[in-house]
């Protein structure tokens, strides 16, 4: 299964990507986990797209491509993948049609987290991440069992630098500016699927679960 999450950030696309990941057995893909994990390697990318991630605003096009590219090789993307966060305008979109295309291997769908702004926001100033697993959580919604520790591995948690109230707002500005036409993009090719992202964890889980089953 070959699927493109698509939503502002804060809809939930991560959090439903790692379920999605372990249910259907496909690699989660998250372009923003891996330039923050670039970054905290201090590799050349990650240094490169340090100052843009702060600002809220796009890594370059060619630079996220060339992780995709790689990372689409995998062996473990045989099955399929779900991509979080990339494409984000319409020249990436284009460059994975054409990258798809030539393994024979088209995107089967894209599911659009619709959510609105005051949801976004509580989410996103409320977010909390893990240092060393990225796992995420909500202080409000989705608490860890003990309060600044991962759950999962016992890390952590730190707020994004660009979950800060001032970073939210031009992410969500770039989002309307660049990503948003997204959404006509796949509607025309007839791929894009609706899900409610101001539903909560499990109830829009359901509505992924339901949509995602008729594509093998
Ligand atoms: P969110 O969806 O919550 O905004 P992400 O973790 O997807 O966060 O992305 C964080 C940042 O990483 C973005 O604001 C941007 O700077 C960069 N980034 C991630 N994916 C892409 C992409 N496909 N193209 C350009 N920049 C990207
Ligand atoms: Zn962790």
């Amino acid at each position: 299964m070959r699927v493109v999450l698509l939503g502002p950030p804060g809809a939930g696309k991560g959090t439903h990507a790692v379920d999605l990941s372990k249910e259907y057995g496909i690699p989660h893909i998250s372009t923003g986990d891996m330039l923050r994990a670039a970054v905290k390697a201090q590799t050349e990318i990650g240094i490169k797209a340090k100052g843009f991630m702060d600002k809220g605003e796009l890594v370059p096009d060619a630079v996220v491509v060339s992780i995709i590219r790689e990372r689409l090789a995998g062996k473990d993307c045989k099955n399929g993948f779900l991509l979080d966060g990339f494409p984000r305008n319409n020249a990436q979109a284009k460059m994975l049609d054409e990258m798809l295309a030539g393994i024979g291997a088209p995107v089967q769908a894209v599911v659009y987290l619709e959510t609105s702004n005051a949801t976004i926001i509580r989410r996103l100033t409320n977010r909390r991440v893990c240092k060393s697993c990225g796992a995420t959580y909500n202080v409000l919604t989705m608490p860890p069992k003990k309060e600044g520790v991962c759950d999962l591995c016992g890390g952590a948690l730190y707020q994004r630098t660009d979950d800060l109230e001032s970073t939210i707002m031009n992410r969500l500005k770039v989002y309307a500016d660049q990503t948003a036409d997204l959404i006509d993009y796949y509607k025309k090719k007839g791929l894009l699927k609706v899900v409610n992202g101001d539903l909560d964890r499990s109830a829009a889980y359901k509505e992924f679960q339901k949509t995602l089953a008729s594509i093998s």
